[in-house]
């Protein structure tokens, strides 16, 4: 049976901020505030599915905001979930919000209401990007927020984007490492994509912007899934799905619809030259050994990892072998060509 999330939109209509990112209308295709009969109305939905194991799944209030909204809206939202929290139909509820919209009153609302996770938008540590992106917050609003929302017991997300205006890699693998220190339990990375209506749209055409090529976003990514990885923190998405409109609405943008795939193709590439220098293994003929599932990412996607490789004067073979753990390699030499 297949856990999902019943996601939720909530809008921040009205909302005072102007992140230089954000077209809500336009990322979303919707405008309108979902009411309380239409979080049941989901529900149920999920609950007559017979493919949805619903009692491992959460209720997400998504849009970025949610505490930030009206306080008697968003509690009418969260008693309609908390129904079927109380009912034991839904595990649990989780939301995403600003970093500046946590307090100590909030956190008391939330954990009455079954509220068990909660996601903060940080993007960046870097107090110049997030000014220039007009965030409306500081790093330290991240750290406080952090903080508080892990002594109140939640389970924390934590968001960043890559690529900001005024951002580099240096300031991106900084914004990782602060964001890891902050121990949260899942990461979610967004390399930054413009989209139209955007003051990044405006930025970008008028030459101050300049985007990040699609190869260097994914050789940043890569690190950065490391990091998290080395710190065992769960990366719960790398990159905008299609489905989050991005198509129609992308300027432009490192956008790719396999791009975690991607980010885990060049962790296997570099992960290879890294194994042949610890084994002082030489160029020519190889066979590699990976775990079935990660077959197709060692690959790479239309081959790219063995034909950059075969440029550096590896010849490769790669055999599925289930004893390899799924993010290691074995690399055997001359066992065929
Ligand atoms: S991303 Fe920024 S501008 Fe957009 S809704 Fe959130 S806070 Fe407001």
């Amino acid at each position: 049976m297949k856990t999902s999330n019943i996601a939720i939109f909530v809008p921040h209509n009205g909302c005072p901020h102007m992140c230089s990112f954000c077209n809500q209308r336009e990322i979303t295709g919707q405008a309108t505030q979902p009411t309380p009969q239409d979080v049941v109305d989901a529900v149920e939905i999920a609950l007559n599915s017979i493919s949805t194991d619903t009692q491992n799944s959460e209720i997400g209030f998504f849009g970025g905001s949610f505490t930030a909204i009206d306080r008697q809206y968003m509690i009418s939202l969260l008693k309609a979930a908390y129904t079927y929290v109380k009912s034991g139909q839904i595990h649990g509820i989780r939301l995403s919000t600003r970093p500046d919209c946590i307090d100590t009153e909030i956190l008391d609302i939330l954990k009455s209401y079954g509220v068990t996770s909660i996601e903060l938008g940080a993007q960046s540590m870097d107090d110049d990007v997030l000014i220039a992106n007009h965030r409306g917050h500081t790093p330290q609003d991240v750290i406080n927020s952090s903080r508080l929302i892990k002594k109140y017991g939640f389970s924390l997300g934590l968001q960043m984007m890559t690529g900001l205006y005024k951002s580099d890699d240096q300031k991106d693998y900084y914004t990782a490492k602060a964001l890891a220190d902050l121990q949260p339990d899942t990461m979610r990375i967004y390399p930054t994509i413009v989209m139209k209506n955007t003051q990044l749209a405006d930025l970008y055409r008028s030459g101050k912007y300049i985007v990040p090529a699609l190869d260097n976003a994914v050789n940043l990514c890569a690190k950065l899934l490391q990091l998290f990885h080395k710190n065992n923190i769960k990366v719960i998405r790398l990159g905008l799905h299609s489905s989050d409109s991005v198509g129609e609405n992308r300027v432009a943008g490192p956008w790719h619809p396999a791009f975690a795939e991607l980010c885990q193709s060049e962790i296997f590439y570099n992960d290879f030259l890294l194994y042949c220098q610890r084994h002082s293994i030489g160029t020519g003929d190889k066979t590699v050994l990976v775990n079935p599932k990660s077959l197709s990412k060692f690959i790479g996607q239309k081959k790219s990892n063995i034909k950059k490789l075969s440029k550096l004067g590896y010849n490769i073979v790669v055999k599925a072998d289930d004893t390899i753990l799924a993010d290691e390699i074995k690399i055997e030499e001359n066992i065929s060509k």
